[in-house]
C-alpha cells in the first residue's frame, strides 16, 4: 500500500486499482483533513424513560460536514477510520466533544442529562483508552456517571481479559457501559453477569416488525426479561411508532430510542427539547 511506503512516496492510481481501494485512499486521506479542519460535528439523539416520561440521556452520533451542508452519515465513513486506524483521533475528538457538551448541558439546567459515546473495536482495544476516559472526565469536572459507552457483543467478546480491564477500571469510576444492538452479535449470558454491564440496548432490527413478527416479539420479551433477571436497563432502539412504545412499555422495557422521540439533532435542538418537556403521548 501507498502509505506503508513512507511519506514522502506518493503512488499514482493505476486503472488496476479497483475502485473500492482507490475510494479507501481517497476517504483516508479525506478523513485526515477533515480532522485537521473540524468538519466533524456530533448530534444527539434522545432516549426517554418510560416510566418517568422524560429524556434521560442522548446518544452522541457522529456526522461529518465535508462540503458546504452535506452530512456524510457514519456508515459512510466509520468502517474506513476503523480500517485505517484513523478512528483512534477521531474516536478521541468525539469522546472529548460528548464529555464537554454534557458539562454544558449540567450548567444549563440540564441537571442529571447523560451522554452516551460509540466506542469502536479498535478504539476498544486501544491501549490507554481508560486512562484517557478517566484524564477527560477529571479535567473537565464531569460527573463520570454521566458518562455511558455503548460498546457492540462482538467488541466485548474479542478480548474478553482486556474487556474486563478496561470496563472494571472505569466502571469503578461510575462510568456506565451498554451493549449496543444485543442480538446481532455473540455475546454469552455467563459475561452479561460477569462484566459491569449496566445496560443492553435491544437492537432496532427486533423492534421494526414487533407488531407484526412473531419471532421478534418472542425475541424482544426475552431479552426484556433477561434484562430484569440481570438488572441491567432495557433500552429498545428505534422505536418509530407508538404502537412499538406502547408494547415495550406495557413489557416493562426501560427506555426507547428512536425516531418517534426524535431523530439526531444538534445540540442545542437537544437542549430545548428537553427544556421544553417536548414528548410523544403515549
Ligand atoms: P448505533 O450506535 O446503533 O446508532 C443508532 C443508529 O440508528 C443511528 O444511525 C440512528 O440515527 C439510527 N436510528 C435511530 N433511531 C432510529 C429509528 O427510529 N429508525 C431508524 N431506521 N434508524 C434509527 P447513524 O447515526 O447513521 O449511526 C449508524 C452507526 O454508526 C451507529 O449505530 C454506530 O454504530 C456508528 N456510529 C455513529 N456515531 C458514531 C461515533 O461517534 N463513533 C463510533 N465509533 N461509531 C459511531
Ligand atoms: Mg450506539
Ligand atoms: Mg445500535
Ligand atoms: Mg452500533
Amino acid at each position: 500500500r501507498a502509505k506503508d511506503r513512507g511519506k514522502n512516496n506518493y503512488q499514482l492510481f493505476t486503472p488496476s486499482m479497483n475502485q473500492d481501494a482507490m475510494h479507501r485512499l481517497t476517504m483516508e486521506y479525506q478523513i485526515r483533513q477533515g480532522l485537521e479542519n473540524n468538519e466533524f460535528i456530533l448530534y444527539y439523539q434522545p432516549r426517554m424513560d418510560l416510566a418517568l416520561n422524560k429524556v434521560v440521556s442522548s446518544e452522541a452520533l457522529v456526522r461529518w460536514q465535508r462540503d458546504g451542508n452535506r452530512l456524510t452519515m457514519p456508515g459512510d465513513f466509520i468502517p474506513i477510520a476503523e480500517e485505517s486506524g484513523l478512528i483512534l483521533p477521531l474516536g478521541e475528538w468525539i469522546l472529548k466533544k460528548a464529555i464537554s457538551q454534557a458539562l454544558a448541558w449540567q450548567d444549563q439546567g440540564l441537571k442529571g442529562l447523560k451522554v452516551s459515546v460509540n466506542i469502536s473495536s479498535r478504539q476498544f482495544q486501544q491501549k490507554g483508552l481508560a486512562n484517557m476516559v478517566a484524564q477527560t472526565l477529571t479535567e473537565t469536572g464531569l460527573d463520570p456517571r454521566l458518562l455511558e459507552l455503548e460498546i457492540t457483543e462482538t467488541t466485548m467478546m474479542m478480548d474478553l481479559e482486556k474487556a474486563q480491564r478496561v470496563m472494571e477500571a472505569l466502571g469503578r469510576m461510575g462510568v456506565g457501559f451498554a451493549v449496543d444492538d444485543f442480538g446481532m452479535g455473540y455475546s454469552s449470558l455467563y459475561y452479561l453477569k460477569n462484566l459491569p454491564i449496566d445496560c443492553l440496548k435491544i437492537d432496532q432490527s427486533f423492534i421494526r416488525d414487533l407488531s407484526t413478527d412473531p419471532n421478534d416479539t418472542a425475541i424482544v420479551d426475552a431479552i426484556i426479561s433477561l434484562c430484569r433477571t440481570l438488572r441491567i436497563h432495557s433500552v429498545a432502539e428505534g422505536v418509530e411508532t407508538r404502537e412499538q412504545a406502547k408494547y415495550l412499555r406495557q413489557k416493562g422495557c426501560e427506555q426507547i430510542q428512536g425516531y418517534l422521540l426524535g431523530r439526531p439533532m444538534p445540540y442545542h435542538e437537544l437542549r430545548e427539547m428537553v427544556v421544553n418537556g417536548i414528548k410523544p403521548k403515549l
